[in-house]
């Protein structure tokens, strides 16, 4: 297939707000777009030219979606493999099973990273309880036992503090396969995104420094503070994993930068990332355009950063005294505020976002934080 022309039709699995935003940049390129997603009036389900509202093992819908588009991409990493295999009997699917299979599975992740010889946190895999003791030997405390799948925002996650309650913990994830992982004491963490088109041309934008609360990302700010050859080697390592995983779309790799300089790769997801909404402000081409674009296949655009700019997340917990104080934040010019159609305002739930620019990174991240702050009703 030469490049889908504008008119023709993208699958998306997921309907989130990466997919809704991913969504309204294939829309302003002609595009038309069809969500499966199994909630009602989901973010990208508003925005999409049909929302198919079903399970994504649920074959009927499987077989009408594969009718109803020329490709296929997913907005989020926890889906069936076996969706994406199905579509990919006759149609191209943006990223691939292979590439999913990986990104969802902490464990498959580590042994590819592994073999390029990524460094990763150290950690150790729990299958059962013999695995469970050996790891406890191998792994100081504390640590991070982590699900092996389905793990985002830190759910599927406990902090351990000694050996004695990682049983427990365990238990408590589901007994599911884990990995126990060593705490690092990281300088910053920063997240590089790459696309990467189906002629295997690839573009990395600036890398992003990103900070968590809670163990959901808070805040991002590019460029993050690095000497430029740490940049490099962080961009350079986000291009050896999308060139390995043959990857056709959008990934971004998330990263701690340890005291001593070494980069350590935390986590790998194969879509547009909530630490590079900045790009749709701060750069030529957004990563949802970048991934409608690679979707689509046409050549990754240019992904250079026009200015300085930051994101901090809206979290439904800022809902606590009643609706936030839209008015204050669209009183200011150099704030742009996004909001993805939720309608229940749960604690933790990522609602909106809003994106400033400024002369420098931490100048913008001040505006940001600043305008969020604005928001508290009263
Ligand atoms: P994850 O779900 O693996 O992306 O983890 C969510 C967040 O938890 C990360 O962005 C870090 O802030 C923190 N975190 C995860 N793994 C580690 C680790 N090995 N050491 C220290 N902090 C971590």
């Amino acid at each position: 297939m030469t490049i889908l022309a504008p008119g023709g039709t993208i699958g998306m699995l997921g309907g989130g707000q990466l997919g809704r935003m991913t969504a309204l940049a294939a829309r302003v390129m002609g595009y038309k777009v069809v969500v499966l997603d199994p909630t009602p009036n989901c973010p990208a389900g508003q925005v999409a030219n049909r929302h198919i509202v079903a399970p994504y093992d649920d074959e009927r819908a499987i077989a009408d979606l594969r009718e109803a588009v020329d490709v296929v991409t997913l907005e989020f990493e926890n889906l069936p493999v076996a969706t994406v295999r199905r579509l990919a009997h006759g149609l191209p699917t943006r990223p691939g099973a292979g590439v999913l299979s990986i990104c969802q599975d902490r464990l498959a992740e580590r042994h590819f990273l592994a073999r390029l010889g990524i460094a990763t946190a150290p950690y150790a895999t729990i299958v059962d309880e013999a695995s469970r003791a050996a790891a406890a030997s191998m792994v100081p405390f504390p640590a991070l036992l982590k699900t092996a799948t389905q793990g985002y925002d830190s759910k599927g996650q406990r902090r351990i503090a000694a050996v004695a309650d990682l049983s427990t913990a365990h238990a408590q994830l589901g007994g599911v396969p884990c990995i126990l992982e060593e705490v690092l004491r990281f300088e910053r963490e920063i997240s590089v995104i790459v696309a990467r088109d189906r002629e295997g041309r690839m573009a990395t934008y600036e890398p992003a420094e990103n900070v968590h609360a809670a163990g959901i990302l808070d805040t991002s700010s590019v460029p993050a503070a690095l000497p430029a050859s740490q940049a490099a080697a962080a961009r350079e390592l986000a291009l050896t994993i999308a060139q390995d995983l043959d990857l056709v779309g959008v990934l971004a790799v998330e990263l701690f930068v340890l005291p001593d300089g070494r980069l350590v790769v935390n986590e790998l997801a194969p879509r547009p990332h909530n630490s590079g909404h900045w790009s749709i402000e701060a750069c030529r081409t957004s990563q949802f355009e970048q991934q409608a674009r690679t979707v689509v296949g046409a050549p990754v655009g240019p992904t250079e950063l026009l200015a300085p700019a930051a994101t901090a997340n809206l979290l439904g917990d800022l809902w606590k005294g009643g609706t936030p104080r839209w008015d204050r934040v669209l009183a200011l010019p150099e704030v742009k505020l996004h909001l993805y159609g939720k309608d229940e305002p749960r604690r933790g739930r990522k609602m909106g976002h809003l994106t400033a620019l400024g002369p420098t990174a931490e100048a913008a991240r001040e505006r940001v934080l600043a305008a969020r702050g604005l928001l508290a009703p009263g």
